[in-house]
């Protein structure tokens, strides 16, 4: 057996992924929490140049991220599947929702997923789900992942879907690890993520300082220096988060701050963030790791270099849409559009979440939206 050690921080939903995935193949590993032990922290950052969770070592093999089609390669993948009833794009509180009500409808159900949670897993308090007082986005979102591996007729794969096209009656989703998945319908639930920066350097820091994943990497940059770009709700609630690991947080905002009442209470609270109204970020710096990022004022020009250690861009989020153009009606900002029943213009395709035009992106509109997506689907199975 090769010699596995996963790299890990207490919080990071990727992290908890990799492990799952290693334990359902049964393969032994050590797992060294980065947030606690500073010098295998900076072990892990020797190895892959990374300030990024999770790393991976296999022997002497370095993998970055949790790259399941990597891991396949490394450990046996599982082969093509089908037909489905239902196939299931996405595994946030939509797709698992979704995934629960199929299998009450016996459907045979498959969800293919990047990861088991999605945006949910990166809010650390969540105070609006009913039932909760207060949870965090990973304890609920375990809690719907026991519920839907608890249920019957559910194939669950962490993968990505690369191609999804229509044979007839049949739909043919095509996944990055070389998987075929065959289905009689197909639910959209994949949901949205964060928009690029646009600027020098961001590809080359991503991981090296530049993080899109406060709740998994913040702990890296304790007692340092940060800067989080953005001034909504969830740039707000990485300054708030990060304020209470790094020393200094600088907070960006192109223009001004529109978030929620809540958020803004609690940042104006905390004395360790200075914030820069009306400026954009023009650069990233570094050598090697990132050192530094040049912000603008917009109305001046004026530009300065501020040292950080790290940067956490929050500047919004684009639908999850890129392998649907052409396959179902989409919006002008790429959103699948949907009827009250969660119906898209393509029959047997049907939406759920923040994949969609529906104007209230949350947990509980998305789980609700997900149920309502697969009652639809079963209508449609036996219509
Ligand atoms: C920092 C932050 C804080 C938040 N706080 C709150 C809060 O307090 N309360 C609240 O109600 N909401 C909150 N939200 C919003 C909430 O998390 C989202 O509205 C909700 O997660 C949307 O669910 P979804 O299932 O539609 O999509 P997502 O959660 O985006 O899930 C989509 C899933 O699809 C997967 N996927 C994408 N493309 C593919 C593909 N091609 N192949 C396979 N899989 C794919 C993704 O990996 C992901 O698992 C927060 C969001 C963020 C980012």
């Amino acid at each position: 057996m090769p010699r596995v050690t996963v790299y890990y921080t207490q919080n990071c939903p990727y992290c908890r992924m990799v492990k799952a995935y290693l334990d359902r193949r049964g393969v032994d590993y050590r797992a060294i929490d980065v947030g606690t032990d500073h010098e295998q922290a900076r072990k892990m950052v020797e190895l892959s140049g990374q300030y990024g969770v999770p790393v991976i070592t296999v022997d002497d093999e370095v993998i970055v991220g949790f790259d399941a089609a990597k891991l396949d390669e490394l450990f046996g993948g599982g082969a093509g599947e089908g037909p489905y009833d239902v196939l299931i794009v996405g595994a946030g509180p939509a797709g698992l929702t979704a995934a629960v009500y199929c299998s009450r409808k016996m459907l045979q159900t498959a969800i293919v997923s990047e990861n088991i949670g999605g945006q949910a897993l990166e809010s650390w308090a969540i105070e609006n789900y009913m039932g909760y007082r207060v949870v965090s986005g990973t304890d609920l979102m375990q809690k719907f992942e026991e519920q839907a591996r608890s249920m019957q007729n559910i194939h669950l794969d962490l993968d990505r879907v690369q191609s999804l096209g229509r044979e007839g009656e049949v739909f043919i989703a095509q996944t990055a690890s070389g998987r075929t998945y065959l289905a009689r319908s197909v639910i959209l639930a994949q949901g949205k993520r964060r928009r690029k920066l646009g600027v020098e350097g961001e590809e080359r820091y991503l991981g090296r300082g530049l993080s899109v994943c406060a709740t998994c990497d913040g702990p890296l940059f304790r007692g340092k220096v940060v800067a989080v770009i953005g001034g909504g709700n969830s740039a707000l609630q990485t300054a708030i988060e990060m304020s209470g690991i790094a020393r200094e947080v600088h907070l960006v905002v192109r223009s001004a701050i529109k978030a929620d009442p809540v958020y803004v209470e609690r940042y104006e609270e905390r004395k360790n963030i200075a914030t820069y109204l009306d400026h954009t970020v023009t650069a990233l710096h570094g050598n090697g790791v990132l050192t530094g990022v040049t912000i603008r004022e917009n109305k001046s020009g004026e530009e300065k270099t501020i040292a950080v250690d790290g940067v956490f861009a929050e500047i919004g989020w684009i639908p999850n849409t890129d392998l649907l153009e052409g396959l179902v009606p989409l919006n002008d900002q790429k959103e699948v559009i949907i009827d009250i029943n969660c119906t898209t213009g393509t029959p047997g395709i049907f939406a759920a979440g923040d994949v969609t035009n529906i104007r209230t992106k949350q947990v509980i509109t998305a789980a609700g939206e997900g149920a309502k997506a697969a009652l639809a689907a079963y209508t449609y199975l036996t219509r």
